[in-house]
């Protein structure tokens, strides 16, 4: 199943925790700050390896995760 996540920046800090429990490592630490100064997460997918698992999303303390999934054929 495909899925995929977005990152709400201005909510990330940067803890990392999530880079950990994706199953994919998709998640990584960005070089760039944001502009709470921290280094947020970015989903690293070229090639579309996000199950929509939502287990980064459980993880992150500050809910900075939205994951989408592609619905199930009926
Ligand atoms: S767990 Fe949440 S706050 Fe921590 S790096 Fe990941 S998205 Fe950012
Ligand atoms: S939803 Fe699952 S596969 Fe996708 S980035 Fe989060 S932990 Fe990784």
């Amino acid at each position: 199943m495909k899925g995929t996540v977005t990152v709400d920046e201005a909510l990330c800090k940067g803890c990392g925790l999530c880079t950990g429990v994706c199953p994919k490592g998709l998640l990584a630490l960005s070089t760039r700050f944001s502009t709470r100064g921290y280094h947020p997460v970015e989903l690293v997918d070229p090639d579309d390896l996000c199950t929509g698992c939502e287990l980064c999303s459980v993880i992150c303390p500050e809910a900075a995760f939205t994951v989408f999934r592609e619905r199930a054929a009926a």
